[in-house]
């Protein structure tokens, strides 16, 4: 059976105050908010309750240690989080605009963030993990690939199950490999976990042919169960059986919409491994995603089971 296991990057997230264009003159930020997409989903994961573990590289630094200590303190495994003493933490410095658009300062693949190697520590954990969740963004970086191809590998030779967010993020940028790593990824998930347009993009399919085609695909190449989270409008579960369910959204007022996909696949996939089904599952993922926008920074909102079922029973209220 074994943790839940996510690799990649862990950053700190500093957010200025107040909704503007980018960085060019001083101004009020907030911060550091332990972040990177990897660490909202797998403290998420742990906070639900979910055993799990995370594979990543932080600096020696306080930057390291908000993320660390965290993790930690939501009951996610550190033991292969290495602390490399050459380079600092991984940040990102964020800006809204006033029409929601984001602009970002990173600094990643040049931090500790991009310094991952396959250690004793990874090889030990990879070894005791029952499930491992990839965030597509990851791929455009050939160092932290070779950890997830190895480990993938290790994980469904087992009987291991895999899940994918594709996580498209423009701002990443792609080298020429990109492409063909997320098609092995998706024909190795057994979940898949896409926001909008990423459908079509995991599927190889065109929008215009529709989201029947984009699953009709998807589940041809392998994958069982097929979640497309909607924003404000909920999350929808397919299955390779040809099942349906619709979660409607919980109504918030959203704060800070960082980390809401994060949360939401941290919380399904943590409630479909211990063991509830689709439709509850969906209904924590849904919670998961509305509660954390409520809060500013990008995992402040993760919830305890009990707080996302303080959350349901209230009706998206944040206890
Ligand atoms: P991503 O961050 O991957 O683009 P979404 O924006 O679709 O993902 O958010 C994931 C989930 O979080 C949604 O399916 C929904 O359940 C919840 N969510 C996100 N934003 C809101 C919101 N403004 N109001 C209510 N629920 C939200």
């Amino acid at each position: 059976f074994g943790p839940t296991l996510c690799i990649g990057e862990i950053l700190v997230e500093i957010v200025a105050n107040t909704a503007g264009s980018g960085f060019l003159e001083p101004q009020p930020l907030t911060g550091p908010y332990p972040s990177g997409a990897p660490a909202i989903f797998i403290d998420q994961c742990g906070r639900f309750g979910g055993s799990a573990a995370m594979i990543g590289s932080v600096g020696k630094d306080d930057f390291g240690r908000v993320n660390t200590d965290r993790l930690q303190r939501d009951g996610v495994d550190t033991s292969a989080i290495h602390v490399d003493p050459a380079l600092p933490t991984g940040t990102a410095f964020v800006r809204y605009r006033d029409d929601g658009d984001r602009d970002f300062v990173y600094n990643m693949w040049t931090s500790a963030a991009g310094a991952l190697d396959w250690t004793a520590e990874v090889e030990a954990v990879v070894a005791r993990a029952g499930h491992l969740h990839i965030m597509g963004t990851l791929l455009v970086q050939q160092r932290i690939w070779q950890v997830i191809e190895r480990a993938a590998g290790i994980i469904k030779s087992r009987g291991g199950s895999v899940s994918l967010d594709p996580n498209l993020r423009k701002e990443l940028g792609a080298d020429a490999d990109t492409a063909s790593r997320f098609a092995a990824v998706v024909s190795m998930a057994d979940l898949l976990l896409p926001s909008g347009p990423e459908l079509f993009v995991a599927a190889g399919t065109d929008a215009s042919a529709g989201e029947n085609a984009a699953l009709a695909s998807l589940f041809a190449g392998g994958a069982r169960e097929i979640v497309l989270k909607r924003g404000a409008a909920g999350s929808t579960c397919f299955t390779a059986e040809g099942t349906r369910i619709d979660a409607p959204a919980f109504a918030v007022t959203e704060l800070d919409p960082t980390g809401a996909g994060d949360c939401f696949g941290g919380a399904y996939v943590a409630a479909r491994r211990l063991g509830f089904d689709m439709a509850q599952a969906l209904t924590y993922g849904n919670a998961a995603g509305a509660r954390n926008v409520t809060f500013r920074g990008p995992m402040e909102g993760a919830g305890t089971r009990a707080e996302l079922d303080a959350f349901i029973a209230g009706k998206g209220r944040v206890a």
